[in-house]
């Protein structure tokens, strides 16, 4: 008999990979393809095209159920796509509902750092502790933070905004409208925009001299070689994500610190950010503290997983 396998999509800004995978977490196929994101109409048709496109070649079992890990804000009971900054999700859509009338298996949504904390819960860490945040780095900041071995989502499922935890009162305006707010200084789409805004006044700056288009890897080897610019920016990040995460800490006293997300992922900021991570907070939250680790996820998969995980949760949920 075929083990039976839920249907992972995984909703970014510009793609959609869509998955079979076991109850284990392993991918038994995935299919990418791309959004065409011109309107909402033409976003959620993008979704639909992809998931009938993967389960017209997939012959094996029936799936389960299907979860699916958006970018933005989502409603998960109600099973509504609320908003989304980089997509034109601008009102609710019943995106639940539309989805288990099309393909008729029960559907599960979610945000996406969400998702990736539920499947870090139950193929990662989770399956050691049950006190850890999970915090993501790239374009943008966020957290999963999980607590007594639940995901905490508050009232309306915003819980986790790490990104907007203001650790500059006076520092660069967010697009929140707020001062100071740690993602667009320690984010890798607040570091490139903070190079791009500043490079004018920094004429030598070896950031002019890119072949490629700047990455924060750019920005990180820049930085070693003792560039001004490189070096400022970079020691903000450092600076803005320690506070943060310091601060996090003391709050909520994890076990341990899981990270993903791109900018993250070379080491560079989290290795100095973990200097002070591991010196700065109360001495008991620093001493329970057991480390600050990469998920052991893999960073491609994720997002797949993290969207399977909100279908096998269906109906072990509390
Ligand atoms: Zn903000």
């Amino acid at each position: 008999m075929s083990e039976p396998v839920v249907i992972g999509v995984d909703v970014g800004a510009t793609k959609i990979l869509v998955g079979a995978v076991t109850r284990d977490g392993k991918i038994l196929a995935s299919r990418r393809s791309l959004i065409d994101g011109r309107s909402k109409t033409t976003t959620v048709q993008s979704i639909e095209d992809a998931i009938t496109e993967f389960m017209n070649a997939w012959n094996r079992p029936r799936p389960l159920a299907m979860g699916i890990g958006l970018v933005g804000q989502i409603d998960p009971p109600a099973g509504l796509w609320l908003e989304a900054m980089n997509l034109p999700i601008k009102q609710p859509v019943p995106l639940g509902q539309q989805l288990s009338d099309r393909f008729g298996i029960p559907i599960a949504l979610d945000n996406d750092v969400h998702a990736a904390a539920l499947a870090e819960m139950r193929w990662g860490m989770g399956t050691e502790s049950a006190d850890f945040i999970y915090l993501n780095v790239g374009t943008g900041i966020s957290a999963g933070l999980v607590l007594d071995g639940r995901l905490v989502r508050g009232t309306q499922n915003y819980a986790g905004e790490l990104g907007h935890m203001v650790v500059q009162p006076h520092g660069p305006l967010c697009p929140c409208g707020r001062r100071g707010c740690v993602e667009p200084i320690a984010s890798g789409g607040g570091m490139l925009a903070r190079v791009e805004e500043q490079l004018i006044h920094f004429p030598d700056s070896a950031l002019h001299r890119q072949e490629k288009a700047l990455t924060t890897q750019s920005i990180f080897s820049a930085a070693d070689s003792g560039d001004t610019l490189a070096v400022r920016i970079s020691s903000d990040a450092i600076q803005a994500l320690s506070i943060a995460l310091v601060n996090l800490v003391n709050l909520l006293n994890p076990e341990w610190i899981i990270y993903g997300g791109g900018t993250l992922s070379d080491g560079w900021l989290i290795e100095r950010v973990r200097a002070n991570v591991e010196t700065q907070p109360l001495l008991m939250t620093r001493q329970s503290l057991k480390g600050i680790l990469p998920s052991r996820l893999k960073p491609e998969q994720v997002g797949l997983l993290g969207a399977a995980c909100l279908a096998w949760n269906l109906g072990e949920l509390e």
